[in-house]
């Protein structure tokens, strides 16, 4: 096993017990990247020297016997829609290509306090919006298993990071499914927290009220180890929740027994590969021949999710992306006659083809006349989906599900066709819109493509999430494979 195979739980034994210095670990990372990552492309940004220098830092208290927390030392990748001091910051988008902010976002400053070093920041679609990162502005992320597949998106840089041993961890962000749907497409941990469980600031917004930052890991441990660094209440995100963050290593029990799952059937119908179907089937009796009770169930309005996001997210996106003017920060388009013009060209030529497909759908549906017809309409069924949600958690302690309908496509397969891109993420909208917490963990194979099983669970019940995924690994092995790139 090589170093950047490892877990970062068993990279910081290894900094603990003095086998390595984190300056070597980063070193090694780095070399790595230099490695594969013609191949993979997961970076738009590489951060060498502050990663070496935090390095550094971490080592001199290791050596002078200060006791580090878990993720000092430790290589960390971040997706390019999270604000870095400093560091170029893009969202994927042509728009923001010369964006350097000027603030932290918060989860960044946590990943600072905790001492982990930040390799770089990873490659998405423009604005988060995307299952591929082919709607990036500047590169398409390689699945590592494949490099002829997408990765998944939006934050496949961080999946393929992480997967290709180019960080041991790394966040995402996560609107309708862009941390789930690229980890189950690369065979990594990836875990959207609950709505308001980690702070947003400084979070690029898509859509706001859908917009949760979260973990990608190779392990379920490391996943609860990181996820406990980012989250937490933050007064600069009013809608980050008080809440006592618990210790989510404490979930890490090999133990489901008198668990009640449901599986909800219309996630498991139409458009569901039979093969991941069949890695799901396996799944489930896994977790019963464990002791939980595990039975179909019901979200009657799944079939709304998909039309009621692509109305809710659209809207919110076009009102956030109101401010990319060429004004006040990011491109201004060069030859101009007047402002009208300039805010016109600029946002012409800034946005990518998607972006604009969006802002177009969201101003539409916001237009006095539609509104009532689309926007109010798709925050009513929202409520109907949610609704769904609360019942079957009276039920049930957690529900489980496909990550992705297919393991990962092929380049060019979908990107003609936005509706074919869209239904990508059937299983993991309507979390995202009930605003509870989902993780996707790999649970099998077809031919060399990984497969994801998504873990849903009640408003901040992560812990619950962790446990089962926990259990889920630790009587299976998928997640110790590792691409030959
Ligand atoms: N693929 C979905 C979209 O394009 C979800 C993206 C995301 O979660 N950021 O909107």
């Amino acid at each position: 096993m090589q170093l950047h195979q490892l877990t970062a739980h068993e990279m910081h034994d290894l900094l603990i017990n003095k086998e390595l210095s984190s300056e070597e670990l980063n070193n090694h990372i780095f070399d790595r990247i230099e490695a594969v990552e013609d191949k993979i492309k997961a970076y738009l940004t590489l951060t060498k020297e502050g990663a070496l220098e935090r390095a550094r830092s971490v080592d001199g208290q290791i050596q002078s016997g200060e006791r580090i927390g878990p993720l000092a030392g430790i290589p960390v990748a971040v997706k390019d829609n999270i604000c870095t001091k400093g560091i170029r910051t893009t969202a994927g988008s042509k728009i923001l290509s010369n964006f350097i902010p000027p603030y932290n976002a918060t989860v960044v400053e946590k990943l600072a306090a905790a001492g982990a070093t930040i390799v770089g920041k990873t490659n998405l679609d423009e604005f988060a919006m995307g299952s591929s990162t082919e709607n990036s502005a500047f590169i398409a992320t390689k699945n590592p298993w494949d490099t002829g597949c997408v990765p998944g998106g939006s934050s496949g840089g961080s999946a393929a990071a992480v997967c290709a041993g180019e960080a041991a961890l790394a966040l995402g962000s996560d609107t309708g499914g862009s941390i789930r749907q690229p980890a189950s497409f690369c065979g990594v941990v990836g875990m959207k927290p609950t709505y308001g469980a980690v702070s947003r600031y400084g979070l690029i917004a898509f859509a706001s009220s859908l917009d949760q930052i979260g973990p990608f890991a190779r392990d379920v441990t490391d996943c609860a180890l990181l996820l406990g660094v980012i989250s937490g209440h933050d007064p600069r995100d009013s809608t980050s929740a008080g809440y006592k963050v618990p210790d989510y290593t404490t979930f890490l029990n090999n133990n489901v027994r008198g668990l009640k799952i449901g599986v909800p059937e219309e996630f498991m119908a139409q458009g569901i590969s039979p093969e991941v179907r069949a890695a799901v089937e396996r799944a489930m009796s896994l977790y019963e021949s464990l002791g939980a009770a595990v039975e179909y169930t019901t979200l009657p309005h799944t079939e709304y999710a998909l039309p009621t996001y692509y109305i809710i997210a659209p809207a919110e996106a076009s009102s956030n992306l109101a401010r990319y003017d060429g004004v006040r920060y990011g491109f201004r388009a060069a030859e101009v006659a007047d402002v009208v013009d300039m805010f016109m060209k600029s946002r012409s030529q800034g946005f990518g083809p998607e972006v604009k497909r969006r802002i177009m759908l969201g101003t539409y549906a916001l237009s006095a006349g539609y509104y009532d017809a689309y926007y109010l309409k798709a925050l009513k069924v929202r409520t109907l989906i949610k609704q769904d949600f609360d019942r079957a958690f009276e039920k049930y302690d957690l529900l489980l599900s496909p990550t992705s309908p297919t393991p990962a496509f092929r380049f060019g397969d979908k990107v003609d066709d936005p509706f074919q891109m869209y239904l990508s993420d059937i299983c993991t909208i309507s979390v995202n819109l009930a605003g509870i917490p989902g993780i996707s963990l790999p649970c099998g194979f077809v031919g060399q493509m990984p497969v994801g099983l998504q873990l849903m669970g009640k408003y901040f019940d992560e812990g619950t999430l962790l446990r089962a995924a926990y259990t889920f690994e630790q009587n299976t092995d998928y997640h110790k494979e590792f691409p030959k790139i």
